[in-house]
C-alpha cells in the first residue's frame, strides 16, 4: 500500500516531535506508563486541539510510552488530509476508522518488530480514545476548508485567494523566488449557458476546474476569481515556465470532454500571465494578468498572453 504524503505536514510534524525530545527510531525497552495511566493520559491530551495533524500527533507519542511504535500513517480523503510521522518500517497495522458509518480515514502503525496480539489488542483498545477528538478535528478541518472553497468547483475563493497570495508574495521577496499567476476565463461561456442552459454550464465550470487541478503541481493553487475566471498561482515559477503551464492548459483544454463539446462549437480558454516584479503588490500582480488576459480575448480568444 502506498500512502502519498505531503512534505509540509511532515516537516511540521517532526519537528513538534523533536520538540518533544522524541526520536522515531528509539524503541523503549520499559514502558514508562501502564495501561491505565495512558487511557487517562490521552482522554485527557487528545481534548486540547481542534488540529487532526496534532492529534495524530499526539496520540503517536502518548502511545509510545507503552507501545513502541516506528511510524503513524494516515490519510482521510473527505479532507483531503494526508499525514506521516516517524520513520517507516517492515511490519504494519493498519485500521479503517468509521463512526456510526462516517469513513474517519485510514489509520496505520509501522515498526521493525511485528507486533504481538496483546500488543494490538492494547493499540485497538486505545484508539477509542482517538475516535471523538478525531471526528471532532475532521469536523472543523472540513469546515475551515468550506469556508475558503468554492462549493461549485472545489477551487479556493477569493478569501483564499487572498490569503495565499500574500503568504506566497511575501515567500517569493524572502527567498528571491519567482512568483507568477496565470489569470484564465472561458470563451463565449455565455453562449454555452444561452445553448445548453444553466447546469451544463455548471458542469463545464466543474469539469474546466477539474482538468486545471489535475494538471498543476501539488504546490500550485488554483483560485475561482469570478465567474468563469479563475486565478492559478504558481509558487517559484518564473515567467517562461508560467507561459509554458498556461499554454499546456490551454491544448488540454481544446481534449476535454464535457457536455458543451457535443456542440459544433469547441470550448476554448484565454489566458493572461504575469510574473512579480520586484517591490510588487498582489493586487498589482493580479491586475497586471488581468490585463494581459484582456489583450489575449482582444487579439481573438483560444490564446496567452504576458503581461507587459
Ligand atoms: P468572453 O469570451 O469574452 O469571456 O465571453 P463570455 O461569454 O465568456 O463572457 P461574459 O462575461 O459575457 O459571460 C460570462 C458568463 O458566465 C455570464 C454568466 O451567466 C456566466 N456565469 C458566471 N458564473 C456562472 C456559474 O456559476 N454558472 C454558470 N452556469 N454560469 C455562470
Ligand atoms: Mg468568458
Ligand atoms: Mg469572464
Amino acid at each position: 500500500m502506498s500512502f502519498p504524503t505531503r512534505t509540509n505536514a511532515i516537516d511540521f510534524n517532526s519537528a513538534r516531535l523533536q520538540r518533544f525530545g522524541f526520536s522515531p527510531a528509539q524503541f523503549l525497552a520499559q514502558p514508562l506508563l501502564d495501561y491505565d495511566q495512558l487511557q487517562r493520559r490521552l482522554g485527557l491530551q487528545l481534548q486540547t486541539s481542534l488540529e487532526a495533524d496534532k492529534v495524530l500527533a499526539m496520540f503517536f507519542q502518548s502511545v509510545q510510552q507503552l507501545i513502541p511504535l516506528g511510524a503513524l500513517i494516515y490519510r482521510h480523503e473527505g479532507t483531503d488530509l494526508r499525514l506521516e510521522l516517524g520513520a517507516r518500517a517492515r511490519h504494519d497495522a493498519s485500521y479503517c476508522i468509521t463512526y456510526e458509518g462516517e469513513q474517519m480515514g485510514q489509520l496505520t502503525f509501522q515498526r521493525d518488530q511485528a507486533f504481538g496480539e496483546d500488543e494490538l489488542a492494547q493499540l485497538e483498545s486505545l484508539l477509542s480514545n482517538l475516535i471523538y477528538p478525531l471526528r471532532n478535528a475532521l469536523l472543523y478541518r472540513h469546515a475551515s476548508l468550506s469556508a475558503l472553497r468554492d462549493p461549485l468547483t472545489g477551487a479556493g475563493n477569493r478569501i483564499a485567494m487572498e490569503q495565499s497570495l500574500s503568504r506566497e508574495a511575501e515567500i517569493a521577496r524572502r527567498h528571491q523566488q519567482p512568483l507568477s499567476a496565470l489569470m484564465l476565463d472561458i470563451d463565449h461561456f455565455k453562449g454555452i449557458n444561452d445553448t445548453h442552459g444553466h447546469v451544463t454550464g455548471d458542469e463545464v465550470l466543474k469539469a474546466v476546474a477539474d482538468m486545471i487541478k489535475d494538471r498543476l503541481r501539488n504546490i500550485d493553487q488554483v483560485f475561482r476569481f469570478g465567474g468563469e475566471e479563475f486565478l492559478i498561482v504558481l509558487t517559484n515559477t518564473p515567467r517562461e515556465s508560467a507561459a509554458l503551464v498556461g499554454e499546456r492548459l490551454r491544448q488540454a483544454i481544446l481534449q476535454l470532454k464535457c457536455p458543451a463539446n457535443h456542440s459544433a462549437a469547441q470550448l476554448t480558454i484565454s489566458l493572461g500571465c504575469a510574473t512579480l516584479l520586484p517591490g510588487e503588490s498582489p493586487d498589482s500582480l493580479v491586475r497586471r494578468a488581468d490585463s494581459a488576459l484582456y489583450a489575449a480575448k482582444r487579439q481573438g480568444r483560444n490564446r496567452l498572453e504576458m503581461a507587459g
